[in-house]
């Protein structure tokens, strides 16, 4: 998606360990028009599919996957980092986040996720593939069926995207960078 890699080689700052800070237009100023487009890219790549919901993890999946369920008029759930003590028959799993080098466990209500539920999955980041993982062991854990995950971003120089193809993922990713070896973006054309 040329407009998305655009703006990543303009405002995307590389940090220590193979991050990359989008927080000037995704992660914490958030730009919609962008965000907008990057749905509608989602769309267009999920068209053949057959879905009945979009599911992210907190917190910064909700704004595409929000762009998604509103373009497509279809439900959005989010996986919870933080148990609410008033959650419902509560489904959980454990993940190990990248950024912050620490497990952390997440969770979901079985009421909004159902056996049945035909789910496209939306994230911002693809990295280690960890947090994806989570939330298809969430959606099995459900009785519901994955169709497809999409991510804003992967970073191929690390293993999710690998991981989750090998599982027969379908799996669609709007920038692929290849590396951020000495603080350059290197972009996939
Ligand atoms: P994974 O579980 O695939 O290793 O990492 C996915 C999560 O880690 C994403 O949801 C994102 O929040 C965070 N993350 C991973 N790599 C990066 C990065 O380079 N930059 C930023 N801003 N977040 C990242």
């Amino acid at each position: 998606m040329e407009l998305l890699k655009r703006r990543i080689l303009q405002d995307g700052r590389c940090f220590p360990g193979g991050i990359l800070k989008v927080d000037s237009f995704i992660n914490h100023q958030m730009d919609p028009i962008l965000m907008k487009s990057i749905a509608v890219e989602f769309v267009r790549r999920f068209a053949g599919q057959d879905f009945n919901k979009v599911m992210t993890i907190e917190a910064s999946g909700i704004a595409p996957a929000i762009m998604v369920g509103y373009l497509l008029e279809l439900p959005v759930v989010f996986a919870k980092k933080k148990q609410p003590k008033t959650m419902e028959n509560m489904l959980s799993t454990t993940v190990h986040s990248f950024t912050k080098d620490r497990e952390y466990s997440v969770c979901i209500s079985h009421d909004f996720l159902n056996p049945g539920d035909r789910i496209l999955f939306i994230d911002d980041f693809l990295a280690n593939g960890n947090a994806a993982q989570g939330c298809m062991d969430l959606i099995v854990q459900a009785g519901a069926e994955l169709v497809g995950m999409g991510f804003i971003i992967e970073k191929s120089f690390q293993p999710g995207g690998k991981r989750l193809r090998e599982k027969g993922v379908k799996v669609e990713s709007l920038a692929i960078i290849e590396s951020l070896d000495n603080c350059k973006i290197q972009i996939r054309d």
